[in-house]
């Protein structure tokens, strides 16, 4: 045993050594997503003010996989991180839409029940974190008494794009107080 072990420490240590360089290692998604420091998407609002309503049940069994941020109706809705607009979209039940990307376009922030979008945003086009997106409404399928974002956080399907995710809670990433920049 004594002849061995000096033997198995050293295989090891060669094994560590193999594909990691010292002080370097490709960050989590976990860490990724804090390194964002993502803001709160809506004009005003901090972290404090935000409830969980990411597994609040919907219709038809679903979760709802996204957090609602009530605000006034017109309230600004500002980018919650640097990065990209994937996609300007209408549909039924998130009424006015929009897609975005974080800068290595790995997530997507998809954000529902706009009232107005900024005149002249372009797909493509590459925003700031804080930057004026939209503003707070009800369009949808969103009560019209309650108007709110709806902010989703998705991890982009490899190969796909702004159709298709997977969700992530955004509640423990989003750090910074909504401050138009
Ligand atoms: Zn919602």
């Amino acid at each position: 045993m004594k002849r061995t072990l000096p033997f198995a420490l050293l295989l090891a240590f060669g094994a560590c050594a193999i594909g990691a360089t010292p002080g370097v290692h490709p960050l989590t998604e976990d860490e990724y997503l804090r390194s964002r420091e993502l803001m709160v998407p809506v004009q005003g609002v901090s972290r404090r003010q935000l409830r969980d309503t990411y597994s609040a049940p919907r219709g038809g069994g679903r979760a709802h996989l996204a957090l609602d941020i009530m605000a006034k109706k017109g309230t600004r809705v500002l980018a919650a991180d640097d990065g990209y607009v994937l996609r300007i979209d209408d549909n039924e039940l998130g009424g006015r839409t929009l897609y975005l990307s974080d800068p290595s376009r790995r997530f997507i922030y998809y954000y529902a029940h706009l009232d107005k979008r900024v005149y002249g945003l372009e797909e493509g086009q590459r925003v700031k974190r804080g930057q004026l997106l939209a503003t707070v409404g009800t369009s949808g399928n969103a009560p019209k008494d309650a108007p709110h974002l709806h902010f989703q956080l998705m991890r982009m399907a490899s190969g796909k794009q702004w159709w298709a995710g997977t969700p992530i809670n955004p509640l423990p990433y989003l750090v910074t107080k909504g401050d138009e920049r």
